[in-house]
């Protein structure tokens, strides 16, 4: 979630605005757009597509833009499918905003300012906060922001024009990044530090409630009340390369850590009143109480999600769910017919296969949700009803922050069919979906353990083969993780439900075997160490992904990777960052290409 830039200087920007946008491209997007002074007025070109394609040619089609000052945007629509209405800068002519983020409470916003008024051309989110500050300036930017920013709930970065303020931007920022770049005549805001290292390395981190004002005199601060605010300047010493990933060394690592933003992204906006709320996509609660059955559908990591979501809704809902693959759901004729509703999951919206099941599904007669990442994308055109999962875009081939919102959903998914169907009461389910609302500090947790991660890693990486074993929600988290070390490491690897091993498969474990077992469900432990007994006494290498507070005997694993304390349901999305990180540090430790793994493509599109 995306770019944003802006420049103020002496030198005409919208060039510079353009280049700066490019260096943010590796964020992903899908329109691009500026906004400049331009004489009394507010210019604004923008358009759907790439930088080149969009907003270059539409800028080759005027006069030559000659402002020294504007604002600039990459956007990856969340709220509205990608078009030239709906990208950024979005304003009325007498402000103009670029935005990155999620505001929460859009709805509430439009409903407000429409009855002051205002009208709304476009379908996001962000245009009600343009909106807004319209509607609190009476010419005083501070002021009208600082209001603004009081009704506003969700994550963003903001960078604001007024018109009566020329050659004026404004920027505040929360939970979405942004800083501020200091030069010699000249001042910036953008996403990042690579936006702006041609030309300068000197900037300003900006945190939350502060208010950046940039003009040709330089940059101040101030808080909410129009107080200043003393800033550190802080020196970039990246060099460009590694600023496009963030700092980190591959995608794949950036996007592992950005998870606890990417779930609460997934999450929050669907919590009212502590209660999960899908009313957005038109999934009623009348409607789940008719449903038959449940069916999800997808490929690789996102039928694994849905696999989670099968062991919590039926445990919680008590109603039949049928999770497939969907290049086999495609081709078997499967039993779905009216009165069901089938799940279809896919990252991209564009898996051939998924978007097939998604057809034949309609065709036989049952109601269709997409969940998916991509805004406007064939999946989410073709379904019933949508689920974005805000995730952000995701680079690396390797899926890791799109799983993990996939398996988000799925908790607030079986939350509210549980509610629905009378199988939980109102106070579990608000008991539930707060709990999963502190999922992301969780996980946060769990990133900091990245020497443990490294540690399996190094015991790992020479082996030619190993197992993942769990049982229930575990066994679920289990296939998720050997396919994240085959998909990136190239490690043959199974996964087995605990208890099925010794039905054939334990035949394979000889001395030195790693055995990589999950094991974060309470009811099961004991089952599930009686298992990795009979592993652990034919020679094998335990490696247990369990609580912190667990006590094992050295009989029992060989090491331990500890999880932080949450309700066992929680765990499997919690721990999935252990089976992330060690298939990424054994992957880099045999030297393969992690973003991009021999084979593998990132949108599947062809069946
Ligand atoms: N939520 C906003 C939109 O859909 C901003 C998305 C972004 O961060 O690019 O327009």
């Amino acid at each position: 979630m995306c770019g944003i830039v802006g420049y103020v200087g002496k030198e005409a920007c919208a060039d510079i605005l353009v280049d700066a946008l490019r260096k943010l491209e590796y964020r992903g997007y899908d329109s691009a757009g500026i906004a400049v002074f331009e004489g009394e007025k507010i210019k604004t070109v923008k358009a759907k597509g790439k930088i080149n394609d969009g907003l270059v040619a539409r800028l080759s089609e005027q006069p030559k833009l000659y402002a020294t000052c504007g604002i600039g945007h990459t956007r990856w629509a969340t709220h509205g499918e990608p078009s030239d209405v709906n990208s950024h800068p979005i304003g009325n002519g007498r402000v103009s905003i670029v935005h990155n983020g999620i505001i929460e409470n859009y709805r509430e916003l439009k409903a407000f300012l429409t009855s002051k008024g205002y009208g709304f051309e476009s379908e996001t989110d962000t245009e009600t906060v343009a909106k807004l500050l319209d509607y609190y300036y009476q010419g005083d930017p501070v002021e009208a922001i600082a209001k603004a920013l009081d009704d506003i709930e969700g994550a963003y970065a903001l960078g604001i024009i007024f018109r009566e303020h020329k050659n004026k931007i404004f920027a505040v920022r929360k939970d979405s990044p942004l800083i501020v770049g200091k030069g010699e005549t000249e001042s910036f805001i953008a996403s990042d530090v690579t936006a702006i290292l041609e030309h300068t390395r000197e900037y300003y981190f900006m945190e939350r409630n502060e208010i950046a004002v940039l003009d040709e005199s330089g940059i101040s601060f101030v808080d909410v009340h129009g107080d200043p605010i003393e800033k550190e300047l802080q020196i970039a010493t990246w060099d460009v390369a590694a600023a496009q990933k963030g700092g980190y060394e591959h995608f794949m690592l950036k996007e592992i850590f950005e998870q606890p933003d990417a779930v609460r992204n997934t999450v929050s906006p669907r919590v009212k009143d502590g209660m999960p709320d899908l009313s957005e996509c038109g999934l009623t609660e009348e409607k789940i109480r008719g449903y038959k059955n449940i069916y999800i559908v997808g490929c690789g990591s996102a039928m694994h999600s849905g696999m989670v979501g099968k062991y919590l809704i039926e445990d919680l809902a008590r109603i039949p769910v049928i999770v497939d693959i969907a290049s086999e759901f495609r081709y078997r004729n499967p039993l779905v017919s009216e009165g069901d509703l089938v799940v279809i999951i896919s990252q991209s919206g564009e898996t051939a296969d998924t978007l097939e099941a998604l057809k034949l599904s309609k065709k036989k007669g049952a109601e269709t949700l997409a969940v998916v990442n991509v805004v406007g994308s064939s999946i989410a055109r073709e379904a019933d009803m949508v689920i974005y999962t805000n995730a952000g875009p995701e680079i690396s081939v390797c899926s890791t922050k799109a799983y993990a919102v996939q398996v988000a959903f799925m908790y607030m998914f079986a939350f509210a069919v549980a509610y629905a169907r009378g199988a939980i009461d109102a106070e579990k389910c608000r008991q539930l979906t707060d709990s999963l609302l502190g999922v992301p500090e969780k996980i946060r947790l769990c990133l900091d353990n990245v020497s443990g991660y490294q540690y399996v890693a190094s015991k790992i990486f020479n082996a030619d083969s190993l197992l993942y074993i769990g049982r229930g929600l575990d066994n679920a988290l289990s296939m998720e993780g050997s396919l994240k070390l085959k998909e990136i490491s190239y490690i043959h690897s199974e996964a087995y439900a605990a208890g099925e091993l010794k039905h054939g498969t334990i035949s394979l474990i000889e001395e030195g075997t790693p055995v990589i077992v999950a094991a974060t469900q309470t009811a099961l432990w004991e089952k599930t160490l009686s298992n990795v007994r009979e592993v652990k006494s034919r020679g094998a290498k335990v490696i247990m992904i369990c609580r912190e507070s667990a006590v094992l005997d050295e009989n029992c694993a060989d090491y331990k990777v500890g999880l932080p304390e949450a309700e066992d349901m929680f765990l499997p999305l919690i721990s999935v960052v252990a089976m992330q990180l060690i298939a990424y540090y054994t992957a880099v430790q045999r030297g393969c290409d992690v973003d991009k793994p021999r084979n593998l493509a990132k949108s599947v599109t062809v069946e």
